[in-house]
């Protein structure tokens, strides 16, 4: 479960400060599957990156499992993100140089992971969001919605507890968009904690319960009957 109170966000300081959450508070049990939505602008992924612990609140309480977070130390946040958190991005930020395999291994890089295991690791993951055909290939040899399987996969292969997925479908059509969705279904059928965030309403109907952000506050949250 993790457990958001009184989070404000600012960025900069002094003139050029830009206040962007005003105090969220949010709890999410495990196994949920959200959307956020709102307009341009209003907090959205600054949210999910505090979510994902890749950003740090400017004052609030964030709790993870009953524990608080020090959300002011860079190695804790590290550790946090590397233990519970996979990240899929709208631009699916692949290494255009390295296959299929290799760019889902390169977390396990960091986490001191043999190779061989490396492989055999991506390799699964690779076989779970059905691309065992596609294992060699570049990042420029596939589509699109291949390219975000193999950001899932990646984001999979620390067996998170929790996938936070910004704007996972934005660069897709729909069509690919709905295969990726029921991705995501079937992850957290399996019972991971996924959160997405997206401006469709079509996309956000694949979640159980859909958050509303206006001008860096929560203004709508509703569960979405089954
Ligand atoms: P979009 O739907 O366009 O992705 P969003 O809801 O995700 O929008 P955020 O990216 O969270 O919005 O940005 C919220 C506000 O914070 C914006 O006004 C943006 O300009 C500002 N902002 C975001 N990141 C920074 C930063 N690093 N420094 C200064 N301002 C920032
Ligand atoms: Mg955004």
């Amino acid at each position: 479960m993790m457990k958001l109170s009184e989070i404000t966000k600012v960025y900069g300081k002094g003139s050029l400060e830009v206040p962007v959450l005003h105090g969220v508070d949010l709890t999410i049990e495990d196994g949920e599957f959200v959307a956020i939505m709102g307009p341009s602008g209003s907090g959205k992924s600054t949210l999910m990156n505090i979510i994902g612990f890749l950003d740090y609140p400017t004052s609030g309480t964030f709790e993870l499992n009953g524990e608080k977070v020090d959300s002011a130390k860079e190695s804790a946040l590290a550790r946090l993100r590397n233990e519970h958190i996979g990240f899929v991005f709208q631009q699916f930020f692949m290494f255009p140089r390295d296959n299929a395999i290799k760019n889902v291994a390169s977390p396990l890089i960091y986490a001191g992971v043999s190779k061989r295991e490396r492989t055999e690791r991506a390799k699964q993951m690779l076989v779970k969001v059905g691309l065992e055909d596609r294992m060699k290939h570049l990042p420029n040899q596939l589509s699109g919605g291949q390219k975000q399987r193999v950001a899932i996969a990646r984001a999979l292969v620390n067996n998170p507890t929790i996938i936070l997925a910004d704007e996972p479908t934005g660069a897709l059509d729909s069509k690919t968009s709905a295969q990726i969705m029921k991705l995501f279904m079937q992850l957290n059928e399996e019972g991971k904690t996924v959160i997405i965030v997206t401006h469709e309403e079509e996309i956000a109907a694949y979640a159980k319960r859909i958050i509303t952000i206006k001008d860096g506050l929560i203004t709508d949250d509703r569960r979405v009957a089954p």
